[in-house]
């Protein structure tokens, strides 16, 4: 049964991991994988989750089954988060969703109910993206059309191209969009290219599938969460992807929900029934612990307040990394001013494969092959060695 079958290649940029664990060079850093870091390496539990995880051990006294929507209390909570409690949609009853495994699963969910709306309903992906976006919605079985987004070079958004491919739009296609802090680019749209693009949108009644993996991460929260909340005020229907596992450190607990804005209350109760049979037979239910302790955050105004804190104290160090590399490139001649104005994680170096190879090789610098860098993987200390290690490798 299997012999029919071919390995297929490893993730790169977990192969990179295993590199990176088995490289015995005291000094390496790691800015390949997609977690954020503290000043010590480190990816920890933040306090405020912890100390919701400890009440959670005290006062659940059961974990039976709850339904396909999850934890309906998270979900009323991070509704009210991403979107606003008032919210012209939340106020309306016109918001559907359900708790996911973690914003993939929220994707997938997304893809699933695009088909299900409309079975040739096409999806608009603006390159580079997150490597997973196509795989999961081509998995779903929806036609990716993938167009420009960023010129590495010029470090700049291709804003025109983007709405010249939403041109090509036809009505109930979907559009990919990076809420902010774009993956793997770091540089978002800016309000007049939002504006723009919602024009498109609005034009050829194209439906919004927006990303929030990193709100909080890069302006700050309500700043991050603008656009998207915007858009789904003005336009009839939008789609809205959250992650909970870089803003609350929930990796692998597998927090996240899709928030459905449809035109009526009528409507939303539709998409949630669909949302809710789609999520059965994928998995059945979403995992309960971290939406669980996501939740006493949220519910907590004690525990909230220290959670962003804590999301703030992320931000500025990113902030701040973003700053010194910038200044440190300048030092030495390189040109890295775009990675200050860049928000979030990520930026993506004009570095070729073999620029690459050559900081892993000679200066145990890892980075995704793309010339994807994470910022939080840096250290302050490190910013120096990185720079000179760039200047050597970039002509490469
Ligand atoms: N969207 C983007 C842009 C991401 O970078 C990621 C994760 N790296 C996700 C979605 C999915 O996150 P999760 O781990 O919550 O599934």
């Amino acid at each position: 049964m299997f012999k029919s079958l071919s390995p297929l290649p490893p993730d790169p940029l977990l192969a990179l991991i295993d590199l990176h664990r088995a490289d015995p060079r005291p000094r390496k850093v790691d800015l390949g994988v997609g977690v954020y870091r503290d000043e010590r390496g480190e990816t920890p539990v933040m306090q405020a989750v912890k100390k919701a995880e400890q009440r959670l051990w005290q006062e659940q006294r059961t974990k039976s089954y709850l339904g396909p929507g999850g934890d309906l209390a998270f979900f009323a909570r991070l509704r009210d988060l991403v979107l606003g409690a008032d919210h012209p949609a939340v106020v309306a009853g016109r918001v559907a969703g359900v708790q996911t495994p973690g914003g993939t699963g929220a994707l997938r969910l997304a893809a699933d109910l695009v088909r299900r709306s409309a079975s040739d309903a096409r999806i608009f992906v603006g390159t580079p993206s997150w490597p997973n976006h196509v795989p999961i919605m081509a998995t779903a079985g929806i036609d990716c059309r993938t167009h420009p987004y960023f010129d590495v070079a010029m470090q700049s958004v291709l804003v025109d191209v983007m709405v010249a491919a939403l041109g090509e739009g036809r009505a109930n296609d979907a559009v990919l969009l990076h809420g902010c802090c774009h993956n793997p680019a770091g540089a978002d749209l800016d309000a007049q290219g939002w504006a723009r693009v919602e024009k498109a949108l609005s034009a050829r009644g194209l439906v919004p599938v927006i990303d929030l993996a990193y709100h909080g991460l890069g302006d700050g929260l309500e700043q991050d969460l603008a656009p998207a909340r915007g858009i789904a005020a003005r336009l009839p229907r939008a789609i809205l992807c959250v992650s909970c596992s870089k803003n609350f450190a929930l990796y692998r607990d597998r927090v996240g929900a899709i928030l459905v804005v449809t035109e009526s209350a009528e409507e939303a109760r539709v998409v949630q029934s669909v949302l809710e049979s789609a999520a059965r037979v994928l998995w059945s239910m979403p995992p309960d612990h971290g939406a669980a302790a996501a939740r006493l955050v949220l519910e907590d105004e004690e525990l909230r307040a220290e959670w962003r804190a804590e999301l703030d104290t992320m931000r500025a160090r990113i902030a701040g990394l973003r700053q010194a590399l910038a200044a440190a490139g300048r030092a030495a001649g390189l040109k890295l001013d775009a990675i200050a104005r860049q928000k979030g994680m990520f930026s993506t170096l004009p570095l070729t494969p073999a620029a690459v190879e050559g900081l892993r090789r000679d200066h145990a610098i890892y980075a995704a092959p793309s010339g994807r860098i994470n910022v939080a993987g840096l250290t302050l200390e490190d910013v120096a060695p990185v720079v000179e290690a760039l200047g050597r490798c970039a002509g490469e």
